[in-house]
């Protein structure tokens, strides 16, 4: 007899250890067929055990791999000229005229400041967010925002998983809403528009931030164990991962009182031991199917300015023309970009994504495990760069085992932090010529995708 969805889900996706944790299967699921469960690793459906789950679930299961060919013909109608940037109308920098916002932000505002005024001009009657602290203080999950206010107490980065198209389930029939979603979400999310899946097609406008890598949640345990908080002693009352003026800092406040404040890039040495398979396993990092997308501006100009920069990248005629629409209301102060200098600002996270993607999965699949096909292969990719890869492989590997996170959680974070960070520079000075050889001309191949 053929295997059903769910036990195909269950071994080839969950138990291979290649879900990203979308959440699209548990929407699709029929009510009290799917849930979410809290793992060390992030969010995972759980089905029951009868629960009959359509073909659809399956075809667009993002753990599963992406046919990004295919989609791209579907929603743009060609491939990108660029496979670095995506398809675009084009490309900003910028941040939200409202300083509050701006400064609540994780880079400058942006997604903020449109998904505001979506509301306030009517185009949609609430957006789904992703809030940190919901339902508890360490963990996340979205939420639907009906007004301003909601709408900007969610805003910064969540780096841990989030299943967001969980959620598709709960919409109201009618309503039209704008979503923020990670690359594989946005890329689901159009798979189940194009499917005709009714609550999809309610969801009006995509944003969505660059995605480098997201953490397992076991990462803010270990965090505090190298504050010398132990387990179970004091609870975390509130998180923040990108407080205060930008880059920002991660505070952690505990119910005792006691507060923590780490930059942005001294809490990165937690990236090693506690990155997600999914960050190391999907191909888009400048999120290609939102219809905005947003990430860090990061220049030694702005970075010298400070207050908060970002990039703003539309990819559809509509969304463009809001964005002119606030830059001419004074809500966005942007100036124009050159598309293929701002890749520059991002060229180490675009080569991981690209190519060390490619690689990986090839090697998850050499060593007989499951990985996800995107149905592209990168073009160069020299002898070189899979060596590179495979020592980025291999200290991923040492770093997620449980030895090594037990081990970096007993060094004291202000020891670890800047020890990382000066590591993390050097091996990327190091790798640099590598990594860059032949990105900027690099292009994708089709290739045929397994079953
Ligand atoms: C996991 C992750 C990794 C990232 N890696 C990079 C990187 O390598 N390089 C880079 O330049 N930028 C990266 N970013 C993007 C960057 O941190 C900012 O999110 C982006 O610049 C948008 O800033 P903003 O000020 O416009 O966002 P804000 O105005 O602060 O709004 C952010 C919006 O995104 C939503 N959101 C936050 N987290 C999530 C999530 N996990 N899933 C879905 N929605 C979410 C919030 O609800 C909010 O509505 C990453 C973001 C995330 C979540
Ligand atoms: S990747 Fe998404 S659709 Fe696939 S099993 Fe995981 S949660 Fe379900």
């Amino acid at each position: 007899m053929a295997e059903s969805v769910v036990e195909r889900l269950n071994r080839n996706v969950i138990a291979a250890g290649i879900c990203t944790g979308c959440g699209a299967c548990v929407a699709l699921a029929p009510t009290g067929g799917a849930a979410l469960i809290e793992t060390a690793e992030g969010p995972l459906p759980r089905f029951a055990p009868s629960a009959a789950l359509p073909d659809l679930a399956w075809d667009v299961c993002p753990g599963r791999g992406v046919p990004y060919a295919a989609l791209y013909r579907a929603h743009y109608g060609c491939v990108p000229d660029n496979w670095l940037a995506g398809c675009f109308e084009a490309v900003r920098t910028g941040y939200a005229a409202d300083p509050v916002i701006r400064r609540n932000g994780a880079s400058g505002g942006v997604t903020t400041q449109v998904l505001t005024h979506l509301l306030d001009t009517g185009r949609i009657d609430a957006a789904i967010v992703v809030r940190q602290g919901v339902p508890e203080p360490e963990r996340a999950s979205p939420v639907v925002a009906r007004t301003a206010a909601e709408i900007q107490a969610a805003a910064q980065s969540v780096y841990i998983p989030v299943a967001v198209l969980s959620i598709l389930a709960q919409l109201q029939p009618g309503l039209r809403y704008a979503m923020t979603c990670l690359p594989d979400q946005a890329a689901v999310l159009r798979r189940l528009q194009q499917a005709g899946h009714p609550a999809a097609r309610q969801i009006r406008y995509v944003l969505g931030p660059y995605t480098g890598t997201a953490l397992a949640p076991g990462a803010i345990a270990c965090y505090l164990r190298s504050k010398g908080v132990r387990p179970g002693t004091d609870p975390v009352a509130s998180l923040k991962w990108r407080a205060g003026e930008w880059p920002g800092y991660m505070e952690i406040v505990l119910a005792s009182g006691k507060v923590f404040r780490t930059p942005k890039v001294y809490y990165n040495f937690l990236i090693p031991f506690f990155v997600t398979q999914a960050s190391l396993q999907g191909m888009d990092f400048a999120n290609e199917f939102c219809d905005l997308s947003v990430g860090d501006a990061w220049s030694p100009r702005f970075e010298a300015l400070g207050g908060g920069h970002s990039v703003i990248v539309t990819r559809t005629k509509e969304m463009e023309s809001i964005i002119r629409e606030m830059e001419s209301q004074g809500l966005l102060v942007t100036e124009a970009a050159d598309p293929l200098r701002t890749l520059e600002m991002h060229g180490h996270m675009l080569d991981f994504k690209k190519r060390g993607s490619y690689i990986r999965n090839q090697v998850r699949r050499r060593l007989g495990l499951r990985a996800p096909d995107h149905g592209l292969r990168p073009v160069p990719l020299p002898a070189s760069r899979v060596a590179v890869e495979l020592v980025i492989m291999l200290l991923f590997a040492v770093g997620r085992t449980r030895v090594a996170r037990w081990c970096v959680a007993h060094i004291p974070e202000r020891v670890i932090g800047p020890l990382f960070n000066r590591l993390r520079l050097g091996w990327k000075a190091l790798s640099k010529p590598t990594k860059r050889k032949g990105l900027g001309t690099l292009a994708m191949q089709e290739v045929a995708r397994e079953g």
